[in-house]
């Protein structure tokens, strides 16, 4: 059944109202753009709660954080790290592993509000079609940029990584930076439906990979009452990881969303009339796993 993509999410409204539909979205994008101010009010205002950026930060002067992936990239350039960000990377892929890599996808990340905007207004003027490619390219991307830091000496990605340069433009100026927040954008939104974050952002690529045991998941709790509207495949930046969840009981698989490219976005929490989904402990019982021991993530 193909959704009537004009009347996304108007079942869940008139269910649930505004809130009920929007939730999810509205928390997340209430952290995002937290994160982003907290980068900001420094160089902006004076008023420094955290000093760096996302991929080194020091909040009140003793949280340090740092990113996985810069520190790898770092480590294979032949560059030591310094304590402080060793703690840093320690501190971030705790949390990561513990809450699912891509949730930094969902909740951190300020490309992320450019590539759902994307999103929207393509369903919005009804953009249909368009190229493809292996979602699997993203990881391929990966592994250049990690060949590249070794072979070159230098963290090369960071010169075009748009995760970076979107904070950094708006302290210090876009300049040529618009091409590339631009370019995604235009990108998603003519050419290919979640192009950049759902196939190419090795960013997205690495903290999937690191969601791979984490324990909080979303679960088609109540797919039995799946009305096949389909808004949840619409709403899912990574639609290919709800199927089996919510359609494959006769073939004895868990509502559980196991696979780490979920974002646990809870966006189709939100655009759900029937509250399929909902977010779970890990090991939490349900009908295919019912003591609740632990679920292998697919292979
Ligand atoms: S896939 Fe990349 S750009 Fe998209 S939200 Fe994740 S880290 Fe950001
Ligand atoms: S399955 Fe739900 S929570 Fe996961 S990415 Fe898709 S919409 Fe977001």
């Amino acid at each position: 059944m193909k959704p009537a993509d004009n009347a996304f999410a108007r079942e869940a409204i008139e269910a649930k109202g505004w809130w009920g539909a929007h939730r999810w979205l509205v928390l997340r994008r209430l952290v995002q753009l937290t994160v982003l101010a907290l980068f900001l009010v420094g160089p902006w205002f004076g008023w420094w709660i955290v000093k760096g950026n996302l991929n080194y930060s020091l909040t009140l002067g003793t949280l340090p954080l740092a990113d996985p992936l810069v520190m790898l990239q770092s480590l294979l350039t032949r560059h030591v790290p310094e304590r402080n960000a060793v703690i840093g990377v320690c501190i971030v892929l705790a949390f990561y592993l513990l809450v699912g890599g891509r949730v930094y996808c969902a909740w951190v990340c300020p490309v992320n509000i450019v590539t759902d905007t994307a999103s929207a207004l393509r369903r919005k003027l009804d953009i249909r079609g368009g190229g493809d490619m292996p979602r699997q390219t993203r990881y391929w991307i990966l592994a250049l940029i990690l060949v590249l830091a070794a072979t070159t000496g230098g963290i090369v990605w960071e010169l075009v990584n748009p995760v970076s340069l979107l904070p950094r433009g708006l302290i210090f100026g876009m300049g040529a930076g618009w091409l590339v927040i631009g370019g995604i954008f235009l990108f998603d939104l003519f050419v290919m439906k979640r192009g950049w974050c759902g196939h190419l952002c090795p960013v997205g690529a690495f903290y999937s990979l690191l969601g791979r045991w984490s324990l909080v998941r979303v679960s088609a709790t109540k797919r039995e009452a799946c009305n096949n509207c389909l808004d949840c495949f619409v709403a899912c930046p990574e639609q290919q990881v709800i199927r089996m969840p919510l359609k494959g009981a006769s073939k004895g698989v868990g509502p559980m969303i196991l696979d780490s490219n979920c974002t646990n976005c809870g966006r189709c929490i939100d655009v759900c009339s029937k509250d399929v989904f909902t977010f779970v402990p890990r090991f939490a019982p349900n009908e295919a796993n019912p003591t609740g021991a632990a679920p292998l993530p697919p292979q």
